[in-house]
């Protein structure tokens, strides 16, 4: 208690108005505050700074040079217990972001954070550490918030909820100039000008997208674990590849890989020069084991000319890899040897089988899992070994749930994980139902239960013996203030999670 004591004393005193003379002409918050990555003893506290989102050449109205900014950490939302405190460098080379990595905290508890510099004081933010035991885990997954499609009230709906943690899955923001994705009907706002090509647009468009009130308000209610998919950078890019023939492609993907790190609670090692790391493993605890993939960085270019079509035969071949082969190594060995109840994948693309052709014939989305099959089918046989898996998907734009078979077309074929997918915060807009189309599309695919094109999230509530699946959705997003509702339910019982047939 004295140690404790001392601290708060120490941090108050730090929080006494600072005797630099310089002081930022307004307030450098605007673009909220954020967690992340949750450790056993810690997380990441991260903001950027910015007078003006909108200041010119992404550098967000700020003045060229560094800037000290002081953080601290309390068991309060008050900060009546300030547990721990220091000063972090904004710097003017990775647009005055701030990413603070704290560890030796306690396990499996709430905290609070805020960050000040030259007199002026943050929002607060919550966050938590990951328990030691079994404690039972509330998590939200997101994904595809096009900022122009409508406005970010799923974003404020999850927030309510209060999950202790966020699954981002790509598609965060999107690269497109205005009205650069297929005309939309009822566009509610604008993208900033131009495609992003450059750091600058890059910077720009993330500070267009963080000054969103809905997206700070769920950045500030819990931590996140983030994966970028394809138009963090470019649509459907792939490894190395562009998929619109960019120049400098290489220069471009760095751009927009600096772009996320320096806008994203991410641990500070992430960014590896030309490689942003975000394959990484989150442990709940003995309760739960994320295993976060990208799909994206180091997969062959699609194949079949890429797009939802008739499929050629160059999607199966055994050669073509979407996870490459290091990050297929690490998979592999982590869900071997992990030892939690549950084992949460959580990846950006579609992993079922999914035909989109009604009637004979089939059509499938080859930049998705359909368009990499040996190596799905690979992956699904090494699951059935694996304790509980669930696979947690973006990218689709409607909620899915479906059962992961190795052979989709084999009606034997073992069940061995249920995917789950997150329809989109804001892209395609409001949604609709179409009841018809889906008693077609279900029908076609017998592996899928559920399909809704309304925009939404899943909130999932997982304990020891069941894992409990809120499909919630809203019924707009041109206009502010839809509620959300749990469209859908699932219950998956432990054991039976992965339906393993043993023969
Ligand atoms: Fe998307
Ligand atoms: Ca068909």
């Amino acid at each position: 208690m004295e140690r404790r004591a001392f601290l708060a004393a120490a941090a108050a005193t730090l929080f006494v108005p600072a005797k630099t003379a310089r002081t930022l002409a307004g307030d450098p918050f605007t673009l909220g505050v954020a967690s992340g990555d949750p450790s056993i003893g810690g997380f990441v506290i991260w903001t950027r700074l910015a007078l003006d989102p909108l200041g010119v050449n992404g550098r967000g109205g700020m003045p060229v040079r560094d800037v000290a900014v002081d953080w601290q950490v309390a068991a309060d939302e008050r900060f009546s217990k300030i547990l721990r405190s220091g000063t972090a460098t904004a710097r003017w080379k990775q647009a005055h972001s701030v990413h603070v990595e704290l560890d030796g905290l306690e396990p499996g508890r709430e905290y609070f954070y805020r960050f000040r510099t030259e007199g002026r004081l943050s929002p607060v933010g919550r966050t938590r550490t990951t328990p030691a035991g079994g404690q039972p885990l509330t998590f939200a997954v997101a994904a595809c918030a096009h900022y122009e499609h409508g406005f970010y009230t799923a974003y404020r709906r999850l927030a309510e909820q209060e999950p202790d943690l966020v699954l981002h899955l790509g598609d965060y923001l999107y690269e497109y100039g205005p009205s650069g994705y297929t005309a939309l009907a009822g566009r509610v706002r604008t993208h900033t000008p131009g495609k992003c090509a450059t750091l600058a647009d890059y910077r720009l468009r993330h500070a267009q997208y963080k000054s969103d009130p809905d997206l700070q308000l769920a950045h500030a209610a819990a931590p996140w674990l983030v994966s970028f998919d394809d138009h963090e950078l470019e649509n459907n890019w792939a490894g190395p590849v562009s998929s619109t023939g960019a120049p400098a492609f290489d220069r471009r993907r760095a751009a927009a890989f600096q772009a996320y790190y320096e806008n994203m609670p991410l641990r500070r090692g992430s960014l590896r020069g030309a490689v942003l790391r975000v394959n990484r493993r989150v442990s709940w605890g003995t309760l739960a084991r994320f295993h976060l993939l990208d799909t994206r960085q180091f997969r062959d270019d699609q194949a079949c000319l890429d797009g939802v079509r008739a499929a050629c035969d160059e999607r199966l071949s055994a050669r073509r890899t979407l996870l490459g082969a290091d990050q297929w190594r690490w998979l592999e060995g982590g869900l071997a040897a992990s030892d939690t109840g549950w084992n949460l994948i959580g990846q950006q693309i579609l992993m079922t089988q999914r035909d989109y052709k009604v009637g004979p014939g089939r059509e499938v989305n080859l930049d998705s899992w359909d368009g990499y099959a040996p190596e799905r089918t690979r992956l699904l046989n090494g699951l059935r070994g694996v304790s509980n898996p669930v696979v947690l998907t973006g990218d689709a734009h409607m909620h899915h749930a479906a059962q992961l078979k190795p052979d989709f077309d084999d009606p034997d074929s073992p069940v061995v994980a249920t995917e789950l997918v997150a329809s989109s915060i804001a892209s395609d807009g409001d949604g609709y139902r179409d009841r018809a189309w889906v008693a077609e599309a279900l029908a076609e695919n017998p592996h899928i239960s559920y399909l809704d094109q309304r925009r939404g999230y899943i909130v999932c509530h997982l304990t020891a013996t069941e894992m409990s699946v809120d499909f919630r959705t809203l019924d707009y997003i041109s206009r502010k203030g839809a509620p959300a509702k749990t469209a859908q339910r699932l219950t998956l019982p432990a054991q039976e999670s992965a339906h393993r047939l043993r023969s």
